[in-house]
């Protein structure tokens, strides 16, 4: 058995026994019901988080619109400047957290760090954006006049979060609305609510250290119907909700009926397209880290391999072996490499999809199944499985967030991939694994991947924060992170100026009076 010494973590992250799971900044307050958090490494009961009342979020949005009236006004940088601390005191809490993070959501340690460092990237990336919101000048067609745009602060963001990335999510949206002069109120997912906890005692900390009002970062707790008073809020001008597609369709629709703003980033169905001219070495590591990594509970996990018939024995054999080294365990043992799922839901539709492809008509190639005995008594750990598929059939068109990857042959040339790859209502991610410079440039170009993220010679899971991250279709079409994600935290404004003594009209327009 591993000591997870989960005590000292969670005291090094300040969080008691039964938490408060409402917070304006430093202040911790509520009277809702209680979340019970297991670990689903062990089954242990981690702690207890009580969820926001109705009159709990009233008061988290008078203390948030508050504080946003301070920190609009606060230039720029001086706003990357306390992003910069938080980023320093994610350096220094890095075990800590990356250990509640695997904990209590199952990720391996080294995924749980990977993502505090994900964290520490967007502060970096923040506080150059800090000095970097650009606008553009134009070039008036009037005499005297100047015309440029700038980009103002939105208001309160509300951010809605998913199990599987359970603090970097909200880093990567609140880094960047900070630095753009939003305040932030954040539901993480019912599931993983003490890691919310530990990150907003990391920045109300720092809030308190720099005299800054209550309010600039707030934590809501409970489940969809605590994510509705956002949703349905006109206060809160953009909602940002990372989650199902399901969930997705909701949301959007609440927030389109008040006219505001989503940024949604919802399920994939993610592909590797292997051509005769892949290197199937880089192949398989990418294809197995991709479906088995995170057990598979990554929005970017490989859930299909799309293989050329010249290729495909080669690949399957050489897939089978390496599923056969697979070690399935606690996930803070470094030798293992697959962790649990998040609860026993997941566990039953794990196993329902394999019934699924089955009976429509797939083959086992690399068997699944539930663990039992010692060290698997949370129930939780699966053992990961390859099926034989075709793309049509209705289980593969739908993402199974379980580490399930389904091998679909291909024949001829690469356009035929692509159109398999591209078969599915989900855009997230997808790659090519290949020498052959034409078919990377096909993949890539117009009439390739339809997805958000194209990569070659990369699998699809995981990304960089550098890049704008999201996907197309029912993915949402929302994007976080890097490149220009940010200016959706921010309102645009044309603004013309007139130095001349003169009113003259655009498009040459007369009115004489
Ligand atoms: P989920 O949809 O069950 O829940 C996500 C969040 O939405 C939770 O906080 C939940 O409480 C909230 N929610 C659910 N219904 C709501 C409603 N009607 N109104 C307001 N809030 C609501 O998803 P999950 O099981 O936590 O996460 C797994 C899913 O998330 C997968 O589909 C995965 O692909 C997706 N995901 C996508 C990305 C991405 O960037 N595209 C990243 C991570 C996860």
């Amino acid at each position: 058995t591993v000591d997870s010494g989960i005590q000292d973590t969670l005291k090094a992250l300040q969080i008691k026994e039964v938490n408060e799971g409402t917070s304006t900044g430093s202040k911790f307050f509520s009277s809702g019901e209680i979340i019970d958090s297991y670990s689903p490494a062990d089954g242990t009961l981690i702690a207890r988080v009580k969820s926001t009342t109705r009159e709990d979020y009233e008061e988290v949005m008078a203390k948030a619109s508050e504080a946003f009236k301070t920190w609009r006004l606060k230039p720029a940088p001086q706003r990357g400047e306390i992003v910069r601390q938080f980023g320093q005191r994610l350096r220094e809490l890095k075990e800590p957290l990356g250990k509640l993070v695997s904990y209590e959501m199952g990720k391996s340690y080294q995924e749980g760090l990977g993502e505090v460092q994900e964290m520490i990237d967007i502060c970096d990336f923040a506080v150059g954006l800090s000095r970097q919101l650009h606008g553009l000048t134009m070039h008036s067609e009037r005499p005297g006049h100047r015309m440029y745009e700038q980009y103002h602060p939105l208001g309160v963001v509300g951010i809605i979060s998913a199990f599987n990335f359970p603090v970097a999510v909200w880093a990567w949206n609140t880094a960047l609305a900070w630095v753009c002069g939003d305040v932030c109120v954040w539901k993480p997912s019912e599931k993983t609510p003490l890691c919310g906890i530990a990150c907003q005692h990391i920045i109300a900390d720092v809030l308190e250290e720099n005299g800054l009002p209550e309010g600039i970062s707030c934590l809501i707790n409970g489940d969809y119907r605590v994510g509705e008073f956002m949703t349905q809020d006109k206060r809160i001008p953009l909602v940002s909700a990372t989650g199902s597609i399901r969930m997705g369709k909701i949301v959007a629709q609440a927030v389109a009926s008040r006219l505001g703003k989503s940024l949604l980033e919802l399920g994939g169905n993610n592909a590797i397209i292997v051509t005769p001219n892949a290197d199937i070495k880089m192949t398989v590591i990418g294809a197995v880290f991709g479906a088995v990594g995170t057990a598979g509970q990554r929005c970017t996990s490989t859930r299909r391999l799309i293989v050329h018939e010249s290729v495909y024995e080669k690949v399957k054999e050489a897939l089978i072996a390496a599923y056969g080294q697979l070690k399935i365990g606690n996930p803070l043992d470094e030798s293992n490499h697959v962790g649990p799922l998040i609860d026993k839901d997941a566990v039953k539709m794990y196993e329902s999809a394999l019934e699924q492809v089955v009976a429509q008509g797939g083959k086992i190639l690399v068997e699944g199944g539930v663990l039992k005995g010692e060290g698997y008594e949370s129930g939780c750990y699966v053992k990961p499985a390859i099926a034989e598929a075709k793309n049509t059939f209705e289980i593969v068109q739908h993402e199974t967030f379980a580490p399930i990857l389904y091998l679909i042959p291909y024949s001829g040339e690469v356009e035929n991939a692509i159109a398999l790859q591209n078969g599915v209502v989900q855009g997230l991610s997808s790659a090519i694994m290949t020498r052959d410079l034409r078919e990377a440039e096909k993949f890539l170009s117009a009439a390739g991947s339809d997805c958000g993220i194209a990569n070659v010679n990369i699998g699809t899971s995981g990304a960089e924060i550098g890049g704008a991250f999201g996907g197309e279709k029912e993915t949402g079409g929302g994007r976080e992170s890097g490149s220009d994600a940010w200016k959706i935290y921010m309102r645009r404004q044309t603004n013309t100026i007139n130095y001349t003594t003169e009113l003259p009209l655009a498009q040459g327009i007369k009115f004489d009076l």
